[in-house]
């Protein structure tokens, strides 16, 4: 059924011309970038396997650079001045790529992508009107949309005197440490910006205004140990590992009231010792001592800032009603903001949708927050009104069998390419 859409939207994107109706609501201006982009399928093919084949998950230091470079190029052509932003090294992220040209004319855009992928790669399989590989669809599918959305308004002339920036970090699906070092030029361009299109993986008729935010949590328990024979006693209480199990069925119950969060516990350890060691947790016991020692680690996924604070309360409520001999303490630790639904970021979704609708290409609502993973473009949320999920259709992100739907790399491209020429008026 996926396939049927994307082979409909194809249709309708090189058939307009042969349909007045389609074309009724287009400009003369706007009818020349779709005719530009229509016949591109396969260039844009071409430039999303070289990008595929250049392997740049997060940690890849080279190969994210490699990347960054190779988009540069494309982006200088198209005349923006393009700049590389270092991270420290202790970091261990690359950077990101930063291209800008600067004008006056309607509203100031930011274009969001990004370099790294989760997984290694650099595989690309093409198989028909779909291609399989790392970041095929998260995201460099998106970053050949956005490239090629540019190209189709600077073919015509119509980049000339608009401000526009495009943003591609170099650690989105891992941010380096601090947070603050690393997503600082991101804010700086999203201040001087009105509008941020972000190019996370897309869907057939949605887009996004609203993302989850993306929070850790840890809990570490120190209770008093001895012999498992007290174990209960007002003397030596019940030990970490129940305490542990009364907060994470606290966590169960209350969390689940919160509409749309979500709080996964995703790692624990308990016993008599028990520590961490980077991704894994040791510990160590015998079944006839009360554990001194529990560690759990989570992840919390909130709809909005008030949600994180609300959830945050609420955790350290069901924590603080600890037992007698067991000492709970929970910490947090906020990655990715929340991004709400609010009227600037309908606002962009009311002009991408009649673009696409003018299109032919149907109507596009906006998506339910719980799909969407956290995303770069929430940083930019105070600043610009933002509509991300511009990428083409595929499946599989951040998983070994990520496909892409190739069709909808000019239908997405187009849909853009008409929304930013509308925007920059
Ligand atoms: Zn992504």
């Amino acid at each position: 059924m996926k396939a049927a859409v994307f082979h409909l939207c194809f249709v309708a994107t090189v058939a307009w011309a042969g349909a007045a109706r389609l074309g009724a609501a287009l400009s003369v201006e706007e009818r020349a970038i779709v005719d530009w982009l229509a016949p591109r399928r396969e260039e844009m093919t071409a430039l999303l396997e070289q990008a595929v084949k250049i392997d740049s998950p997060s940690e890849n230091i080279a190969g994210v650079r490699a990347m960054g470079a190779r988009f540069a190029t494309e982006l200088e052509a198209l005349g923006l001045t393009a700049r590389w932003v270092d991270l420290p090294v202790e970091s261990g992220r690359a950077g990101h790529l930063f291209a800008e040209r600067k004008g006056a004319r309607g509203k100031r855009v930011l274009m969001i992508g990004h370099l790294d992928t989760v997984l290694p790669g650099g595989k690309f399989v093409r198989n028909g009107d779909t291609a399989r590989g790392s970041g095929v669809n998260d995201i460099k599918g998106g970053d050949v949309v956005l490239i090629y959305a540019l190209k189709a308004l600077q073919a015509n002339g119509a980049l000339a005197d608009t401000q526009i920036i495009v943003a591609m970090t170099g650690d989105e699906e891992s941010i380096g440490s601090p947070l603050e070092l690393s997503r600082r030029s991101l804010l700086e361009v999203g201040k001087r910006s009105d509008v941020a299109l972000a190019f996370e993986g897309g869907i057939p008729g949605e887009a996004t205004v609203a993302r989850r935010g993306s929070s850790s949590w840890q809990l570490e328990i120190t209770a008093v140990t001895g012999h498992s024979s007290g174990v209960f006693s007002a003397a030596l209480g019940s030990g970490a590992i129940y305490e542990a199990a009364r907060i994470l069925e606290g966590f169960h119950v209350e969390l689940r009231k919160l509409p749309g969060l979500t709080a996964n516990a995703g790692l624990m350890a308990g016993g008599a010792e028990a520590s961490e060691d980077g991704f894994a947790l040791n510990a160590r016991g015998k079944t006839n001592i009360i554990p001194a020692k529990a560690i759990v680690k989570g992840d919390l996924r909130a709809v909005s800032p008030e949600q994180v604070k609300e959830a945050e309360a609420v955790m350290r409520g069901v924590v603080a009603q600890n037992r007698p001999r067991a000492q709970p303490v929970v910490t947090f630790e906020h990655r990715y903001p929340p991004m709400a639904a609010d009227a600037r970021h309908l606002g962009v979704l009311a002009l991408y949708d009649a673009a696409s609708r003018d299109l032919g290409l149907g109507a596009v609502v906006a998506n339910d927050p719980a799909k969407r993973g956290a995303g770069d473009c929430a940083f930019v949320a105070p600043y610009c009104a933002v509509l991300d999920g511009l990428g083409p259709y595929g499946s599989g992100a951040h998983a070994e069998r990520e496909t892409v739907e190739l069709n909808s790399l000019v239908a997405q491209a187009t849909r853009t390419a008409v929304l930013l020429y509308r925007l920059t008026r």
